[in-house]
């Protein structure tokens, strides 16, 4: 492992600091979980590691703004064990997904939204897009756990955030601070800029569905966080009636990413579907939300047929590559039992 300096800051101002410093190559270390492994297989080489775990405004659960107010280094047992987020089924749906008490102890929320493509091109050293001599090293070869929507562009990893799709379903937010300089009035700046400039902190709140990019290039990222930012709280709205739930589809029984996963808001009135979201996981280089899909279930009776009719939509548009088309009918299936899942008829179908 490359030598790198380390920084512990206990305020959100000072992390910005310390972030901007090395002309932004700097990386944020939350549980340390994905980013020690990228580290150690040299994937990313930051100049500086700024640790967040002593920043106390980051951390806790709270009520706020008539929803709910997260800490970006809340953990997830913090998250599973919170009675205020006992509403947010999906979320809780996918910490008992984990099955690691290393995880779950150490790993939290905003390191999962930022985790880094699990894409075994990329960990091997050839980039997000796995170019080599103008071919996608992807496109021609083991692809059997790669996209199957949104491939057409030269990115083709999934992204692996298990908690994505659940909060984009519920229409969460994402707090993105950073620094802004600005001039100190009738002082001219000088070279250096000591002095003469004062630093703020601007903050910016983002629905989390913009949050995540396709990247075109290998030296774009897979979110909208530009070097020197932090996130710093999630928020959901009320849960009210919505009912929600996730469904993934897991190979093995302990530690696993999800081959392919799929979250469902939906408000339910006199029987009849209201409002819908589905949003799937890891069949894509973003989160996907199903629009079609969601928009047809509003004013249907959500059974097993409608379910799986959803399913169907969800997928009609999918593009799988040379081995994973097996990765459609999951998607499907995960769609139905994610709905079916969130207004408890699941026990009926299996
Ligand atoms: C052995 C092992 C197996 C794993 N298996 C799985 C698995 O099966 N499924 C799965 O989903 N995940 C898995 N993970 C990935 C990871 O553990 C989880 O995604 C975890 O939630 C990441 O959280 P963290 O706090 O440890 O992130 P870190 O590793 O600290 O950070 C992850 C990324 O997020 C960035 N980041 C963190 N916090 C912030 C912030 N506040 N603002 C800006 N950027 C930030 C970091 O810079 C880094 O790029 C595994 C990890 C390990 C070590």
């Amino acid at each position: 492992m490359r030598s790198f300096e380390y920084a512990s800051p206990e305020t959100e101002a000072e992390a910005l600091e310390l972030l901007a410093e090395h002309g932004g190559n700097t990386a944020v270390l939350a549980g340390g979980t994905d980013l020690m492994n990228l580290l150690k297989r040299d994937v990313v080489q930051p100049a500086r590691v700024v640790d967040i775990k002593n920043i106390s405004s980051l951390r806790g659960i709270k009520l706020h703004d008539n929803g709910l107010l997260i800490g970006a280094s809340t953990t997830l047992d913090e998250l599973n064990e919170s009675a205020l987020a006992a509403d947010y089924r999906s979320l809780t749906d996918v910490i008992e997904g984990i099955r690691s008490i290393q995880i779950t102890a150490n790993g939290t929320l905003a390191g999962d939204l930022c985790q880094l493509p699990h894409c075994w091109y990329y960990r091997n050293g050839h980039g997000l897009l796995a170019m080599q001599n103008g071919e996608s090293l992807v496109a021609t070869g083991d692809n059997r756990y790669h996209a199957i929507l949104g491939n057409s562009g030269p990115a083709k990893f999934v992204s692996s955030s298990r908690f994505a799709p659940p909060m984009i379903a519920w229409d969460a937010k994402v707090r993105v601070v950073r620094r802004q300089w600005s001039v100190v009035s009738g002082q001219l700046p000088n070279a250096t800029g000591n002095g003469q400039r004062t630093t703020d902190l601007h903050e910016e709140w983002l629905p989390l569905e913009y949050f995540f990019i396709t990247p075109k290039t290998n030296s774009q990222g897979v979110t909208v966080l530009k070097p020197g930012q932090l996130i710093t709280h999630l928020w959901l709205p009320a849960a009210q009636e919505t009912r929600s739930a996730t469904y993934e589809v897991l190979q093995l029984e302990g530690l696993d990413q999800p081959q392919v996963s799929a979250a469902a808001c939906v408000g339910i009135e006199g029987g009849i579907v209201r409002t819908a979201k589905i949003v799937l996981g890891h069949v894509a280089p973003t989160p996907w939300i199903a629009h079609e899909a969601s928009r047809w279930l509003v004013g249907q009776k959500l059974t097993a047929d409608t379910a799986e009719t959803a399913g169907q939509i969800a997928l009609a548009k999918a593009t799988p590559l040379s081995q994973n088309d097996y990765k459609v009918q999951q998607a499907q299936t995960a769609v139905k039992r994610a709905l079916l899942k969130a207004t408890n008829q699941l026990g009926e179908v299996l």
